[in-house]
C-alpha cells in the first residue's frame, strides 16, 4: 500500500474566482500533489466551496496581470482563476511541479545501449566495455 506523504511547498491567502463577479476568500495550499483551496469561515457560509485540483489533471498554468495582484489561470479540465500577491511564486512552483518531465532534456538512460559479448549493457556511446574491454564496433 502506498501512502501519499504531501509536502507542502507553497501555502498562502488568495482569492479564487468562481466567476468574473463571484469570489471566495481563503487559503491556498499546494503540495506535491494537490492544490488545495480552503474556503474562509464567512465566504463558506455565503454557499463558496472549497476547491481541490489533482496536479496529474493540469494541462495549462497562466500568469496575468491584474488590478491588484497577479491572477494564475489553471486548466485542468476548467479554468480556476486565484487571485494572490505571490502568484509568480506559485506560477513557478506549478509549472516546475506539473511540467517537469516535459521540459528537461533527455536523460542518459534515455540513450540507447547496446549488448557486449560479455553479457553486459554498455551505453552506445562507449567505445569499448567498461568490463571486458572489447571494442565497439560503430556503424
Ligand atoms: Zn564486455
Amino acid at each position: 500500500m502506498q501512502v501519499c506523504t504531501e509536502t507542502t511547498l507553497f501555502m498562502q491567502k488568495a482569492i479564487y474566482y468562481v466567476s468574473r463577479f463571484i469570489a471566495a476568500r481563503g487559503v491556498l495550499e499546494m503540495t506535491d500533489c494537490r492544490l488545495n483551496f480552503q474556503v474562509s469561515n464567512l465566504d463558506s457560509s455565503f454557499g463558496m466551496r472549497s476547491v481541490s485540483i489533482d496536479l496529474a489533471t493540469v494541462d495549462d498554468v497562466r500568469i496575468e496581470g491584474g488590478d491588484l495582484h497577479p491572477r494564475v489561470i489553471i486548466c485542468s479540465g476548467k479554468e480556476y482563476e486565484f487571485v494572490l500577491p505571490k502568484a509568480q511564486e506559485l506560477y513557478d512552483q506549478l509549472k516546475k511541479q506539473c511540467f517537469s518531465s516535459v521540459s528537461s532534456g533527455p536523460a542518459d538512460n534515455e540513450s540507447s545501449s547496446i549488448i557486449c559479448g560479455c553479457g553486459h549493457s554498455v551505453s552506445e556511446r562507449y567505445n569499448f566495455c567498461p568490463w571486458c574491454g572489447s571494442k565497439f564496433l560503430k556503424t
